[in-house]
């Protein structure tokens, strides 16, 4: 079996911890399979490099941004390629650039164009273990570009499409569990989850992969494994996949994103304009807006309601009147949104009003509610959020019960 290994930051966070990857990378190209590595930059390295840069001030080009980002994981495969060696396993670090990975010119979240897999080709058929600088590629142009934050799972899942290998992305987490097992103790690990689902809770605010990556191994039929750095056996891990439990569970999970803060515009004119020129501000910020509602009034007046982050709302806040629109804006901050995730939503109903009754009894008021057809996210106090996700988890049997 041939397979792409990916270990994220924590996996490779001090020499080591690169030399325990090399030992199981080792073992893996000794019991006869071919074996490709991606590896994220060391530890919190990116956060460390973005944080230097912002001593320069706001506003940085995207372009040099994308270059000093890439160093970080530039200097993992170096080090991991030269502990492969010394373990007799002939290895070669790759960037993004010498691995072929064409990227559109979009900086700081670039698209992959094409792989270009002559050079790692050449390296396998050589008898060599090709170790790849994750989140980062090469535009047309020859800028390096990097692929948005968690990008080196997309690095790792687009290499195993290309290559028709499997992809096993390794991290500090032994699977995909029913919530962050950070925020609920008590979660349950999934066997497996499928690529629906997976996708669902990843761009809901579940980390543990990045739902581009998700949405590739779907596309080009990669089987696709999450388990823990260094434990060889495929039974304690996830398996994200497309077969469906024959008889699922109405909720698989509870992805929580956190920093989101609610920006209402009361009493605009009817006819859709004063909307448009509130949504024409807030593409030219750049702003990411989320859970958008509108209602009515009976005298053809709307209230406006959006999500964004409470960076984002403050500087709307500041930018709406001198760029056209000057209506008011309230903000309510400090909320973080929670999402019940389940294929079963399609065929189970009751959920969303079993969720409602479920916050209501822990005392947990709730705000703005979105649909879609496998999940039903919902605003609530960040300060209610333990309370919240361990009474939503308890009732839709997502932890393991507590004993007496
Ligand atoms: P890496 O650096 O290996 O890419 P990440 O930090 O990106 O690791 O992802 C792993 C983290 O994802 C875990 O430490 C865990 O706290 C978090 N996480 C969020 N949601 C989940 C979930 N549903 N199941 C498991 N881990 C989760
Ligand atoms: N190092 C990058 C980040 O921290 C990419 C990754 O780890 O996947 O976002
Ligand atoms: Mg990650």
């Amino acid at each position: 079996m041939n397979v792409v290994h990916k270990y994220g930051g924590s996996s490779v966070a001090t020499i080591e911890k690169i030399k325990a990857v090399a030992q199981r990378v080792a073992e893996v190209k000794r019991s006869g399979s071919n074996i490709a590595v991606v590896a994220s930059a060391m530890g919190k390295t990116t956060n460390e490099l973005i944080a230097l840069a912002s001593q320069l001030g706001e506003d940085l080009p995207p372009r040099e941004m994308d270059s000093l980002l890439s160093t970080g994981e530039q200097k993992t495969v170096t080090l991991l390629a030269m502990a492969l060696s010394a373990l007799g396993v002939p290895a070669v670090s790759l960037t993004g650039f010498q691995g072929g990975f064409v990227t559109n010119q979009n900086f700081r979240h670039a698209k992959i164009k094409d792989i270009r897999i002559e050079a790692v080709q050449k390296y396998i058929d050589a008898g060599y273990v090709p170790v790849l600088a994750g989140f980062q590629g090469i535009d047309e142009e020859g800028n390096i570009t990097t692929l948005g934050r968690g990008g080196s799972d997309t690095t790792a899942v687009a290499l195993a499409a290309k290559l028709g290998w499997d992809c096993e992305i390794y991290t500090d987490v032994d699977g995909v569990y029913t919530v962050d097992p950070r925020r609920c103790p008590g979660a349950k690990k999934l066997a497996t989850v499928t690529s629906d689902e997976m996708m669902e809770m990843a761009s809901l605010g579940a980390g543990v992969l990045e739902t581009r990556s998700v949405e590739l191994a779907k596309k080009y039929g990669v089987r696709l494994y999450l388990g823990q750095s260094l434990e060889p056996d495929h039974t304690k891990g996830t398996y994200i996949m497309d077969q469906m439990n024959f008889e699922e569970m109405p909720v698989t999970g509870i992805s929580i994103r956190e920093d989101c803060c609610m920006v209402t515009a009361r009493g605009l004119q009817a006819g859709g304009a004063p909307v448009n020129a509130l949504f024409s501000v807030i593409a030219a910020l750049d702003i990411n807006v989320d859970m958008i509602s509108q209602q009515m009034g009976a005298d053809g007046s709307c209230i406006l309601t959006f999500s964004c982050s409470e960076e984002a709302a403050k500087t709307l806040l500041e930018q709406a009147p001198q760029r056209g629109f000057a209506s008011p804006l309230e903000l309510q901050p400090g909320l973080c949104k929670l999402s019940l995730v389940g294929a079963g939503m399609v065929t189970h109903s009751g959920i969303a009003g079993k969720a409602f009754a479920v916050l209501q009894e822990a005392n947990v008021p709730y705000y703005q509610i979105t649909t879609s057809e496998i999940s039903i996210s919902l605003t609530i106090d960040a300060q209610n959020a333990e309370r919240a996700i361990a009474a939503l988890a308890a009732a839709f049997d997502l932890c393991e019960e507590e004993e007496a």
